[in-house]
């Protein structure tokens, strides 16, 4: 089933909450460096048990960096390459509005996103 294109004013919408979301997140990175020094693994302080809770949390938490930095260059590219915005990568037809709404940075139409899956 074809998408419709975004019109205009539908992309624009688009594009206008990922500039909002690329300022969110790039503020998000820069205070999780200012926040300093990784979780610190004192043996004598702490026990096994919370090092291993701390080593984990740290893990966790650039997991999430990396997410989020992913997320960032990904919005980046949208916006520099407006034009390309809502096609899909893999056979170029429109995402379409309803899944570009739930996934503004989508790069695959809801098909070419379910062969991938079920590769
Ligand atoms: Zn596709």
């Amino acid at each position: 089933m074809k998408q419709a294109e975004l019109t205009l004013p539908q992309k624009r919408q688009l594009l206008s909450q990922l500039e909002a979301q690329l300022i969110e997140l790039e503020q998000e990175v820069i205070a999780i460096h200012s926040r300093g020094a990784p979780v610190q693994l004192d043996q004598q302080a702490v026990g096994r048990v919370s090092r291993i809770d701390a080593i984990q949390q740290q893990q966790m938490a650039q997991a999430n960096e990396t997410q989020m930095s992913q997320q960032l260059l990904r919005i980046k590219q949208i916006l520099l390459d407006p034009d390309e915005y809502g096609f899909c990568h893999e056979c170029g037809e429109s995402i379409g509005i309803g899944r570009l709404t739930i996934h503004p940075t989508a790069e695959l139409c809801i098909q070419c996103q379910g062969e991938l899956e079920n590769l």
